[in-house]
């Protein structure tokens, strides 16, 4: 289970999950690096789609630089949601 990224901008937590452990309940809370609400602005897929595409434009800056990863890798970081939304597939699909 990936439920412990940001579908949107990937980044990792220790012990937070943006859409709670099953991955289904939203925190509503907001990721440090995206700036995503989580629930809200990232609830339909084309809004995520829409989001992430914004994130990247802008620049892949931290809304809260303090937060910041050690060894920030923006591609690195966002190339996990490919490996997040494979797993939801086969999660859905029951492969
Ligand atoms: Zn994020």
């Amino acid at each position: 289970m990936l439920n412990n990224i940001c579908p949107v901008c990937g980044l990792e937590f220790d012990d937070e999950y943006p859409w709670g452990e099953d991955g289904k309940t939203s925190s509503f809370d907001i990721c440090p690096c995206c700036g995503v609400t989580w629930g809200y602005e990232d609830c339909q897929p084309i809004a995520r789609l829409n989001f992430r595409k914004q994130w990247i434009d802008n620049g892949m800056t931290w809304l809260n630089p303090d937060k910041k990863t050690k060894n920030y890798n923006p591609l690195l970081q966002v190339s996990r949601v490919i490996e997040f939304l494979e797993e939801k597939l086969i999660e859905n699909k029951g492969i």
